[in-house]
């Protein structure tokens, strides 16, 4: 199973890299079945234009729209693959046997219906399998959220008994933190399951969270490495307990996230299940929650969501505010959550203290704190992101001498948090 993301096939030029790859795996006696997300800044594309058509796009539409880009990057790559003499044919989602639940635009893997993947591998045919997209049990075409080739891929790979989820990208691997912010960021050579799910769950988008999910609950070997350079690059597998754990085994940072404030609520029974209740019932998903003590009967309730969540949950604070007796709400888009993760942290006091420590000499403010068993996070000013990954990957000593990625890190390592946004698939 190999898996290529958009910024791999970019340009014709990048694809028939790409088809050239698979035709070399091939050559070696490997049955080869690739997931190939949109030409990069293709979705982002469609995103847009859907947007101008329409304020809020109709779910079921959007995701048949969103579709479109994949079915064009199977389309081109098989025929570069078929150019080189090598049978190949290319399956949406839904040919693939791709079966999701209902829920447009985040919609999750329910089974996999895989014998016309099957049956085309026995004919010696190279697959190529639209990512990121599904068939519902009610015959929709479905999106499993931005960049959900991942989970295609590591689904279909459990789902075949592939030996291995190749997920090819425009890094060598997983780094310490993103190379494109920390230009001596380390390659790491392998990373758990455990450990890779904090990091992709406080913002390393190399992998996708649910990929992860996925690859843990199913025992899949995933290898992230790069499409450019092709060299091997980072295995995510489970932990080996025989090894020696690294303390911090990386510095994320996110910017997706927008700070809520209810401030002057009530203390009392109830309050925080009104609260979150009114959000869950509008699907507003919620991340850290933090409450302050309460002085004088009344407390305040901060949390983050989503930042396209935002409109959505400050309607619904609003309403809320009456209901409880609150006396406001106020809410900053400008923030980020930085995290240290690392499986020793279970086992080694003052690493925490370490991080704030180190945040407070950089003189950057905490405005939240949350932990887990093996990450810290802290929510930080959006200008201050970049400097607190710096400071903290210094900290705790997570370089190399050499420099991290050969693409882009040091280009970019210099510039501020909100010049972030790049071209996905
Ligand atoms: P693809 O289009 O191949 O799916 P993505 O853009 O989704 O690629 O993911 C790769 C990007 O993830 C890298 O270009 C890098 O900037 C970013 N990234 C963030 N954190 C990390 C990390 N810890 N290690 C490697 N890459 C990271
Ligand atoms: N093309 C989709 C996106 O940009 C899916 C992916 O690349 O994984 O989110
Ligand atoms: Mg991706």
């Amino acid at each position: 199973m190999q898996k290529y993301g958009g910024t791999s096939v970019a340009e014709p030029s990048r694809i028939r890299e790409v088809a050239d790859h698979i035709v070399r795996t091939r050559a070696e006696g490997h049955d080869v079945v690739v997931v190939v997300s949109a030409m990069g800044g293709t979705t982002d594309d469609l995103v847009a234009l859907a947007h101008d058509v329409s304020p809020v796009p109709h779910a079921r539409e959007y995701d048949m729209l969103l579709t479109a880009g994949e079915r064009i990057s199977i389309a081109l790559l098989c025929m570069a693959i078929l150019d080189r003499d090598v049978p190949a044919v290319s399956f949406t989602g839904s040919q693939a046997g791709i079966v999701t639940d209902t829920s447009h635009g985040r919609a999750r893997i329910v089974d996999i219906h895989a014998e016309r993947i099957e049956e085309s591998l026995r004919d010696g045919s190279v697959v190529v399998v639209a990512g990121f997209q599904g068939v519902s049990t009610s015959r929709d075409i479905t999106t499993l959220g931005r960049g959900g080739s991942d989970t295609t891929a590591v689904a279909l790979a459990a789902s075949l008994g592939a030996e291995v989820a190749e997920i090819y990208t425009d890094v060598a691997g997983v780094f310490t933190a993103d190379p494109r912010v920390v230009p001596v960021a380390r390659r790491l050579e392998r990373v758990s399951y455990e450990e890779m799910l904090d990091m992709a769950a406080t913002g390393s988008r190399v992998l996708a969270l649910r990929s992860v999910e996925v690859a843990r609950n199913h025992d899949v070997k995933i290898h992230v490495r790069s499409s450019f350079t092709w060299e091997p690059g980072t295995w995510v597998t489970k932990e080996d307990p025989t090894m020696e754990q690294a303390i911090i085994s990386g510095v994320t940072h996110d910017l997706s996230e927008a700070k809520i404030t209810i401030a002057g609520v009530p203390d009392r029974p109830g309050i925080a299940a009104t609260v979150f209740r009114s959000l869950a019932d509008a699907q507003v998903i919620v991340d850290m929650i933090e409450q302050n003590v309460s002085s004088g009967g009344v407390t305040d309730i901060s949390f983050t969501v989503p930042r396209e969540a935002l409109p959505g949950a400050r309607r619904v604070m609003t309403e809320v505010m009456k209901e409880v007796g609150a006396t406001g709400v106020d809410d900053n888009e400008s923030i980020a959550r930085v995290s240290i993760v690392g499986a020793g942290m279970k086992t080694n006091p003052g690493v925490a203290a370490k991080m704030f420590e180190t945040l407070a000499a950089e003189g950057v403010n905490i405005e939240m704190i949350s932990t887990s068993s093996i990450r810290t996070s802290c929510v930080v000013a959006e200008s201050d992101a970049h400097r607190a990954v710096r400071a903290l990957h210094a900290a705790f000593d997570l370089g190399s001498d050499t420099g991290g990625s050969e693409t882009g890190g040091s280009e970019t390592g210099g510039s501020d948090a909100s010049s972030e946004e790049r071209a996905s698939g």
